[in-house]
């Protein structure tokens, strides 16, 4: 019998928290909840409250915490906390063995950290954090002997086509390439010209995959690609050279190794991230995700291109931030998270996303990563600037 798994889901009311609920359900013999944890969704978090019964509920936004306590007054038993404090207290709680970070964007660093800190097996979907804190976070999971299992699903279909010693040493296992695939996004076929005047409504449609509003954006803009550009040089240890991107509109291979032999292994399966959960979940076991098996007849053809960087130049922005190092990356993710924002709330053109994502590069200096608090200064400075942009280019 495998152990019982006692798990802390931070973004619980998410498209990925609801996807992990969802592999939860199947398995009360194998997981139980500690904890959830949302920003504002009240409704949604009592009603998973209710279902889960787990120890502790939190709400990040602090008006949104005591309405759901005064929600679950006739359950007793569930004690409800609140903000940044009360997100890290869940996420290295010592009943809790295994953490699913699935907050979106910089906010989930934190407490994502503070479970790595705490040694736990730590579910990465939350690649912001990653992307942001590259070194210090690879850095703090080798301190802690924290078990950190990609759930981005490239990165997980990467993870299992390499030998499970091997991942942070690619090399020495033979590996020559990562072929990360991508789907293009919905607007893959626009010209330049269409893509100016694309809504927020159509960028959240991905062809493929159903997530989160702040990801879609990332998808349609191809900043996703980037992120996980980054996040693919820090999981597996190697660098932008060695990973080479390649459209597969399809969304069944969910990425490949090279090995010097010629051997190209890929991790195929529905676009469904239940499958990448639960491999994670169950790590090394497999269980039952719930997801549709592949048919292959019905798919028919794979496909694949080079990805264009004239008309999506987040993809390079991205590498260019690797390569410049330091804080770059932690000033490319809060230009995009600010950009993203804007449009999302009809302030911004699509188009406009790389313009203030370069401007604010070009505006702050690169300095080494040396902590934390450095990270989050230059998150916050970042940020105020794009906000600054992102006004001058509306009026
Ligand atoms: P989502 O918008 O559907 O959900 C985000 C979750 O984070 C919600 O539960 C929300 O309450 C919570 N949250 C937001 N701000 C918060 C804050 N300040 N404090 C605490 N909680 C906060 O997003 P998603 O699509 O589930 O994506 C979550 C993460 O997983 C992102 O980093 C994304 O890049 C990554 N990811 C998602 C997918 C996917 O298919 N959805 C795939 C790969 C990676
Ligand atoms: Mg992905």
């Amino acid at each position: 019998m495998s152990p019982m798994r006692n798990i802390t889901i931070l973004g619980a009311t998410g498209s990925i928290g609801l996807s992990t609920l969802d592999v939860i359900r199947r398995h009360p013999d194998r997981f139980s909840v500690h904890a959830l944890a949302a920003n504002t969704r009240v409704a949604e978090m009592a009603a998973l409250c209710r279902e889960f019964q787990p120890s502790c509920a939190v709400m990040a936004d602090a008006k949104a915490a005591d309405a759901l306590a005064a929600t679950l007054s006739d359950l007793p038993h569930i004690t409800v906390l609140q903000g940044e404090a009360g997100l890290c207290e869940v996420a290295s709680a010592a009943e809790v063995d295994t953490v699913m970070a699935a907050i979106v964007g910089a906010a989930g660093l934190p407490p994502t950290l503070s479970a790595v800190r705490a040694g736990k097996r730590v579910l990465l979907a939350n690649k912001e954090a990653l992307v942001m804190s590259g070194q210090l976070f690879m850095d703090a999971v080798a301190e802690s002997g924290a078990e950190l299992l990609p759930i981005d699903s490239e990165h997980n279909a990467i993870f299992q086509c390499m030998p499970a010693d091997r991942v942070r040493d690619p090399g020495g296992a033979g590996i020559t390439r990562i072929l990360l695939t991508a789907s293009g996004g919905p607007f893959r076929e626009h010209s330049q010209d269409e893509l100016r005047s694309v809504s927020p409504a159509q960028a959240c449609a991905h062809p493929n995959w159903s997530m989160g509003q702040k990801i879609s954006v990332d998808s349609a803009t191809l900043m996703n690609k980037g992120l996980e550009l980054i996040e693919a040089c820090w999981l597996f240890n190697t660098d932008p050279s060695r990973i080479e991107v390649h459209v597969h509109p399809e969304s069944i291979i969910h990425s490949m190794v090279e090995y010097a032999d010629g051997s190209v292994l890929a991790q195929l399966g529905s676009p469904d991230m239940r499958t990448p959960i639960a491999n994670g979940l169950a790590w090394p076991e497999r269980i039952d995700a719930g997801v549709a098996p592949l048919d292959l007849f019905a798919i028919g053809r794979f496909h694949f291109e080079r990805p264009d960087l004239d008309r999506f130049p987040c993809l390079q922005l991205a590498a260019d931030a690797f390569k410049a190092g330091g804080t770059a990356p932690a000033v490319l993710n809060a230009a995009n998270e600010e950009a993203v924002a804007a449009f999302l709330a009809g302030n911004l053109g699509f188009t406009d996303i790389p313009v203030i994502i370069r401007q604010v590069l070009a505006a702050t200096d690169v300095v080494p990563a040396a902590s934390f608090e450095t990270i989050f200064a230059k998150d916050a400075e970042a940020r105020r600037l794009a906000r600054e942009q992102i006004r001058l280019l509306v009026v």
